[in-house]
């Protein structure tokens, strides 16, 4: 049995704009922004607009959505930084990790030698993430 969806969770803020994010996309469905502590270079995250906590509640249309959304955001990094690959993560409930019960997927452009830095590690510079951003919205208007 797992807690019912907190609408008070950062991400339901993030999407009533109740707080700021750096935003790569959006539709219908799901919502794409910056993650302000990246494990690495472009770290980004795709997120359902509907409430759900995590892979467990959410229903079959809406993962479709957001894996859709995912899959362009990896396409989209790996283009913007001319990476060597892209790391796709997603936790599920604190014993897995999962830090904000909003379903998300973590997308991460990675490098080769280059190690991914730790999980909710430190608060990158808003300068960064808005250039990063930046770079992300490009790559994925030519996609
Ligand atoms: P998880 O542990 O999978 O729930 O990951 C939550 C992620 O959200 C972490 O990578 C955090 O760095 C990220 N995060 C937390 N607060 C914010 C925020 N306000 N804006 C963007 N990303 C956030």
């Amino acid at each position: 049995m797992t807690a019912p969806y907190d609408a008070n969770n950062i991400f339901a803020k993030i999407l009533r704009g109740e707080i700021p994010s750096h935003k790569l996309y959006e539709d219908a469905e799901t919502y794409a922004f910056m993650d302000v502590m990246p494990q690495g270079k472009g770290h980004c995250l795709a997120i359902t607009k509907a409430p759900f906590r995590n892979i467990l509640d959410v229903d079959l249309a809406n993962l479709n959505a957001v894996i859709a959304t995912t899959q362009k955001l990896a396409r989209g990094v790996k283009a913007a930084f001319d990476a060597d690959g892209v790391t796709v993560i997603q936790f599920n409930e604190p014993a897995a990790g999962q830090t904000v019960f909003h379903l998300h997927f973590h997308v991460i452009p990675r490098f080769d030698g280059v190690a991914l830095k730790p999980h909710t590690g430190q608060m990158e510079d808003q300068n960064v993430l808005a250039a990063n951003a930046d770079k992300i919205r490009q790559a994925l208007a030519t996609l």
